[in-house]
């Protein structure tokens, strides 16, 4: 089913797994999906390697939990490092296996790299995916988009022509990158509207983990950690377990919020730890979740 056709009813819940660097990780991946299961997530998703092989255990993970567990998934697809033919030899697998939906990215360039180079053959940004898939095959497309703009993009407004861009050329809705002002989302929400861009824009959230690691990713994709938070990050920087609980509570407030103001769904980075988020939608008990 396609996830835009789920979006027209409800509300959705969705969460987002990584592949494994080797086969053995894969049933831990299986694992965490199962503990999500039973608060009944409208789609699961993917995620796509920057190369090699946790690529493929994107293909095989992505058709295990449609095919075995019956649930909706969505592929992660990027740009990188392949050409026009090799894209369209994983769409052409992920067709035959019954995946209906792909959120088409450009990815980021390799570590050390400055800017985004293709391939020859391949494509410069994800809108030439997004159109290619189009024009080519019948899967949902989604894309991502920014609350507090692209790392790259000079502003706001550039970034959001991008994103228009994508919406034009054919992606069905749209995920957020992280973020943890949600006012940052809701003047997203007020740009894209005011731009025409009225597909559905679902908020990603990721449950703090541990400081180290959310210190490492926003700088990464260059969102902000809202001074008050950031102290209680320091305050419990060596205690795991204490900044796991903070991340629970910021999380559930944040998307409390996000839901009482009508968001289209909440899209959970679960980053192969269902414990989180099994908690916050324990805290949050929404209706049929
Ligand atoms: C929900 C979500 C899921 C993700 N999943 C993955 C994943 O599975 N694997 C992975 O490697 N990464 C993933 N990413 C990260 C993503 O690949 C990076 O953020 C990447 O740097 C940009 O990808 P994009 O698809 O937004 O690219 P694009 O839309 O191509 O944008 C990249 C930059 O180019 C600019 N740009 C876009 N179009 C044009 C144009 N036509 N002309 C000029 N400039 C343009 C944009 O403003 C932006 O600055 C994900 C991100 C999100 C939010």
């Amino acid at each position: 089913m396609k996830i835009r056709d789920i979006l027209n009813n409800t509300r959705t819940i969705s969460c987002e797994f990584f592949p494994p660097r080797t086969a053995e990780g894969i049933p831990g991946v299986y694992r965490a999906v199962e503990r999500l299961k039973p608060f009944k997530p409208d789609f699961v998703s993917v995620t796509y390697g920057a190369g090699g092989s946790t690529r493929a255990f994107t293909e095989e993970i992505t058709a295990g939990l449609k095919e075995q567990h019956q649930l909706e998934v969505m592929a992660h697809l990027t740009c990188v490092a392949q050409t026009k033919d090799e894209l369209n030899q994983v769409l052409d697998r992920l067709d035959r296996s019954g995946i209906d939906n792909v959120i088409a990215l450009r990815g980021d360039p390799p570590q050390g790299q400055e800017g985004f180079v293709p391939v020859e053959g391949g494509f410069q940004h994800a809108v030439d995916l997004i159109k290619h898939i189009r024009e080519n095959f019948g899967f949902g497309v989604a894309a991502a988009c920014y609350p507090e703009g692209h790392t790259e993009s000079p502003d706001l407004a550039t970034d959001l022509k991008h994103t228009r861009l994508k919406v034009e050329q054919g992606a069905d809705f749209l995920i957020t990158q992280l973020f943890y002002d949600n006012s940052d989302f809701f003047k997203l929400m007020d740009r894209a509207r005011k731009a025409g861009i009225d597909v559905p824009i679902i908020p990603g959230v990721l449950p703090i983990l541990s400081t180290g690691q959310i210190r490492r990713f926003t700088a990464m994709c260059g969102a902000k950690l809202p001074p008050k938070l950031d102290q209680q990050l320091e305050k419990y920087s060596d205690d795991d377990n204490a900044v796991r609980e903070l991340g629970v509570e910021y999380a559930t407030q944040q998307v409390r919020e996000l839901w009482d103001n009508g968001v289209p769904g909440v899209h959970f980075y679960v980053l192969n730890r269902s414990y989180s988020v099994s908690k916050i939608l324990e805290n949050l008990a929404i209706p049929g979740h």
